[in-house]
């Protein structure tokens, strides 16, 4: 299994660590020729979605990588990577893939909230959760599976093959939401 992990900008870094860490092959999305070659998965991690929206069309990465999600290409997005998939974002700013149908609203827990840990349960199982400053989703689409919630907010989902976190599981010991991928992974291919 090979996975792309989105490297303009963020929390890539801990997301390749973990992914080899759990046995998976992986290489940075760095510029459009890191794309030529087959992949299964593409990791888009935290860090500012504003920044790496303009990064990925600066660097021509924009089209070609979001051809590839609505062609099936299994995706997890977490925090600013759920912010790139989202179809709205609350408060009007223009979405940047836009192939997940869900609102998120940005920063959503104010300033004091800003970074906390909680545990809550990912498609049933409890685990832990880091957040920093952290988006969550007020409105999911018919076709959105919703697989967290806190505090009656939904903070994971997925939709056909694509999956969004709000929280940062690379920064946990736990692989729960990886081996949920790994599997989407392997029921696509
Ligand atoms: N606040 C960031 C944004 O709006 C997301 C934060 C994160 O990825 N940890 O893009």
């Amino acid at each position: 299994m090979r996975i792309g992990v989105l490297a303009v900008q963020g929390a890539f870094a801990e997301h390749s660590a973990k992914l080899r860490g759990l046995g998976a092959e992986t290489f940075e999305i760095r510029q459009k020729n890191d794309i030529m070659e087959s992949f299964d998965g593409l990791i888009l991690p935290g860090g500012e979605s504003t920044a790496m929206r303009k990064l990925l069309k600066e660097l021509d990465l924009y089209a070609p990588l979001k051809d590839m999600i609505l062609n099936g290409m299994p995706v997890f997005g977490t925090c600013a990577g759920m912010i790139l998939l989202a179809s709205n974002i609350a408060g009007g700013e223009a979405p940047c893939f836009g192939t997940l149908d869900i609102t998120v609203k940005r920063n959503a827990y104010g300033r004091q909230l800003g970074s906390f840990r909680c545990i809550e349960k990912f498609a049933g199982k409890d685990i832990e959760m880091p957040f920093i400053r952290a988006p969550y989703a007020e409105r999911t689409g018919d076709d959105v599976i919703v697989l967290s919630e806190h505090e009656n907010r939904i903070v994971a989902v997925r939709q056909a093959n694509q999956l969004a976190a709000a929280f940062h599981p690379e920064l946990t010991e736990d692989a729960t939401v990886y081996r949920y991928f790994f599997e989407m992974i392997q029921n696509h291919s």
